[in-house]
């Protein structure tokens, strides 16, 4: 991977790098209108328009890793799942199948055959979590590919041309991506630092802002203070949208949600909050009433693989041959296509023999967390989110012998609902 890197350490051009930066935030250019239709709370009802169409928010946003779901085609996405919205992985598309495909093709939109909005992350998680060999400097990420071994180096720069190969409707600043649970404070400061850096960077090399729509990440771990600075430096780039980055890697689940909600009071009220790697039904429904407005995972597909579903009772394995006589759905509220055609007792016993099964499982966590994250929606529409919220959280435990955990509850009250 070849690059154009900016010349670290030549002060004057840094200087001038920093003016071109302000020039392009004074110019204030974005592909997206987002309109806030009702609050409650935190919890916002919106409609984020995009060049591929509208999303109402708060979303989830379904990993369709190279531009298309595992088992589940574009028509079953649109028809059967009503999604609006898909992301796909830039590591992934860079290897295969590379730019030079995507640019023939006009970009993935028409590649994959998918006419919704695509988000693309910018590279950075993956190489951390997926190749072999990772190592950070101020010019970028250098990385062993996972397929051949070949060594890469991502810079902003080639996130963003890479991701302007792709076309997807949101792009992702490449950020310097660290553990939540890390302990080095030096390390987390530099990489929340970097991270903004980086992000100029990225404006500097994003050929088209007119048709798709640059994100910055906030980072700094769980640290209330690194959080501040970090929002207040991405805030002063005016990006079209801000993720919150960093979290769902381990860390304690009070430290997760008050992360959450102190990112959410300060980001702009008129821009989309997105936060990264979020796909527990609660902790969708959580950060959305704290404020945040999208959402994404793998969580719901990769455990259907093994034959996880969710419900509305919290999650269920239907590898248990209790399921052997259940004649009823996996959720009996859900109206997927697999809720309403099949048993509980025909997946057991087609599970392990029959990969149709692994796609109507796939379809239905995908359905699930998209349906919920409308009922949400829905009760901001309808000032109900308090009675939902608690009906919710009380039926999702309540095969948990403790019920509602603590940190639910402290969650909640930082919502504006008292469940104590
Ligand atoms: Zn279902």
């Amino acid at each position: 991977m070849e690059n154009s890197p900016l010349k670290v350490g030549d002060a004057s051009a840094q200087e001038s790098k920093k003016e071109e930066v302000k020039e392009l935030v004074r110019m204030n250019i974005s592909a997206l209108q987002f309109k806030v239709l009702k609050q409650w709370g935190f919890a916002r009802a919106s409609l984020l328009t995009l060049p591929h169409g509208d999303v109402r928010t708060p979303v989830y946003m379904p990993v369709g890793t190279k531009g298309a779901m595992k088992g589940l085609l574009p028509k079953n996405m649109k028809d059967d799942i009503d999604c609006e919205i898909m992301l796909a992985n830039t590591y992934h598309l860079f290897l295969k199948p590379g730019e030079e495909i995507l640019d023939r093709e006009g970009g993935l939109h028409k590649f994959a055959a998918w006419d919704k909005n695509y988000l693309t992350d910018s590279g950075g998680f993956q190489i951390v979590s997926l190749s072999d060999l990772n190592e950070v400097t101020e010019e970028g990420v250098t990385f062993e590919s996972h397929i051949d071994k070949m060594k890469f180096l991502l810079t902003p720069e080639r996130s963003m041309e890479v991701q302007n190969s792709i076309g997807a409707d949101i792009m992702m600043a490449l950020d310097d991506v660290v553990p939540p649970t890390i302990t080095d404070a030096d390390r987390l400061e530099e990489a929340m630092h970097r991270s903004v850096r980086w992000l100029d960077r990225c404006i500097l090399a994003h050929k088209k802002p007119e048709v798709q729509n640059l994100f910055a990440i906030v980072q700094g771990g769980c640290d209330d203070d690194l959080r501040k600075i970090c929002c207040d430096e991405m805030i002063k780039r005016n990006t079209p949208g801000y993720a919150i980055g960093g979290l769902a890697g381990g860390e304690d689940k009070e430290d997760f949600w008050r992360t959450v909600h102190t990112c959410t009071q300060l980001l702009p009220d008129d821009k989309p909050r997105y936060v990264m790697g979020i796909g527990y039904p609660v902790d969708i429904l959580i950060c959305s009433l704290l404020g945040a407005d999208m959402y994404d995972c793998v969580y719901a597909t990769r455990v259907a693989r093994f034959g996880t579903v969710f419900t509305r009772n919290g999650e269920i394995k239907l590898r248990g041959s209790s399921n052997k006589n259940q004649f009823i759905p996996i959720d009996s509220k859900c109206q997927c296509y697999t809720c309403k055609n099949y048993t509980r007792s025909y997946l057991w016993q087609s599970f392990t023999r029959d990969s149709s099964c692994l796609q109507l499982l796939s379809l239905h966590n995908v359905y699930f967390l998209l349906d919920i994250i409308r009922e949400f929606r829905q009760a901001i529409l309808d000032e109900n989110v308090e009675e939902y919220m608690t009906n919710f959280v009380t039926d999702y435990y309540i095969t948990e012998k403790d019920g509602v955990p603590q940190w639910v509850k402290n969650a909640l009250k930082a919502g504006g609902i008292d469940m104590s």
